[in-house]
């Protein structure tokens, strides 16, 4: 399969370049060539198969051409060590649930894919890779963790000194191994500046193979397809119109859920549930992308200005405005309402919400009719924003997973440095 940039300048790659460049030299995000469906019948057994059997046969569609079925099978079982179930909170509303792998967040369904289909690539060669990762919590974590111990990789956790919380710095400045995370003298606007800089300058990149692994690498977007096609088999409505909504950010988990559908995946809407970081909603709405500067909110990994996946959506559907506001629902919500939201569930349901699934739960109670089903996806557990959901259902509320509690133990080891790139390119040819 090939791949092509959403900016048209460059030459389409094969999956190696990709997964190894992260994005096409025009500076584009990479597409499949091809989005190869599944017969309706696949869908009326699909309750038979697992998560992991599941997860195999949309693998197969997007990666079976480049990887060996052995190999595919083998990346997909060690990828996926954890479970996505639907869990029901009320009536008509079910969570599917993307926090029991390694750091309690969805990024690590594709983070450890990635991992492993690098490491594939470079099996075959002595090539050495350099992950480079700015985080302001969540991904670093991610990333980190299923880059861990996997040979020919080594990553690099930029993340603002003082400004991720403990239990978020603990997730990778923990680990050793090949893991190095560097504390920047700065903010996450800064370390996002010297990694984007990493990329395209020059004399670094003859010295080193450098790669980023944020949602824009097909190897972290495309396996997020999997546990919608999981999602739709555990439903037991198939009586009823399923509707999916999706908390966003970088719309690059929403963009997977796209994917699905084109795929014959019977899911009737979308929701994308934003919070005060609406330039998506606004789209939507006026047919009109104005990206702007983002705002802090309480679900701070959705805090983003100009989502980068939002250039695959347009690219699905031949910047057809009309078709991509017939698939999606825009919904949008301030912190004050995600937080009553957190609250009523709670109460009410005796279900804990993180921030960012309150906004994709809210979505639904606002949207559903009698004929519809509604899943949306818990893309975070709750505990790794305990502050704020403690803050709302009282304190003590929030048990502490054990996945969690043990990153709190180990030491932290981490490198500082400053905010100027020439620091940090020394650094790296140092290494
Ligand atoms: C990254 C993240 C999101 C946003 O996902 P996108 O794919 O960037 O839209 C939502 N919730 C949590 C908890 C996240 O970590």
């Amino acid at each position: 399969m090939r791949y092509y940039s959403t900016n048209k300048k460059s030459n389409p790659e094969n999956l190696k370049y990709a997964v190894t460049k992260g994005l096409a030299s025009d500076g584009g995000l990479f597409m499949p060539e091809r989005i190869d469906g599944f017969e309706p019948k696949f869908f009326k057994n699909i309750h038979r198969l697992s998560f992991q059997e599941i997860a195999f046969e949309v693998a197969k569609k997007f990666f079976g051409d480049d990887v060996e079925e052995k190999a595919l099978n083998e990346l997909v079982y060690d990828a996926l060590n954890f479970d996505c179930p639907v869990v029901p909170v009320q009536k008509n509303i079910f969570s599917l649930e993307l926090f029991h792998g390694p750091t309690l967040a969805f990024k690590d369904v594709g983070a450890r894919f990635m991992a492993r289909l690098l490491s594939y690539f470079l099996e075959k060669s002595d090539e050495m890779v350099n992950v480079l990762v700015a985080t302001s919590g969540d991904t670093g974590s991610a990333v980190a963790n299923g880059f861990l111990g996997v040979p020919g990789i080594h990553v690099y956790v930029l993340y603002p000194k003082g400004k991720v919380s403990k239990i978020q710095e603990s997730q990778f400045t923990t680990l050793g191994k090949n893991i190095t995370a560097l504390e920047v003298d700065g903010t996450f606007d800064d370390c996002q500046r010297l990694v984007k800089s990493a990329f395209s300058e020059k004399s670094l990149n003859e010295k080193l193979t450098l790669t980023s692994a944020n949602s824009i690498n097909v190897a972290r977007f495309l396996p997020q397809a999997f546990y919608y096609f999981n999602a739709y088999a555990r439903n037991g409505h198939k009586d009823k119109e399923l509707v999916i909504s999706v908390p966003s950010g970088n719309f690059g988990n929403l963009t997977a859920g796209l994917f699905a559908k084109r795929m014959g995946l019977p899911v009737s809407q979308f929701i994308a549930a934003n919070n005060e970081n609406d330039i998506v909603y606004n789209y939507l709405k006026t047919a009109r992308y104005e990206p702007r500067s983002s705002v802090q909110t309480i679900a701070n990994a959705m805090d983003v200005g100009d989502p980068s996946n939002f250039a695959r959506i347009l690219d699905l559907y031949a910047n057809s405005h009309s078709a991509i506001a017939a698939d999606i629902k825009g919904y949008r919500y301030s912190d004050e309402q995600i937080k009553e939201t957190i609250k009523r569930v709670y109460d009410q349901c005796s279900y804990l919400l993180d921030p960012h699934g309150a906004c994709g739960y809210q979505s639904l109670e606002a949207y559903l009719n009698d004929k519809q089903v509604g899943i949306f996806l818990e893309t975070a557990h709750p505990a790794k924003f305990t502050e704020t959901v403690e803050a709302v259902v009282g304190a003590g509320n929030v048990p502490l997973p054990d996945k969690l509690a043990e990153f709190m133990k180990g030491e932290k080891k981490s490198i500082e440095i400053d905010s100027a790139f020439d620091s940090f390119k020394s650094f790296l040819l140092s290494q």
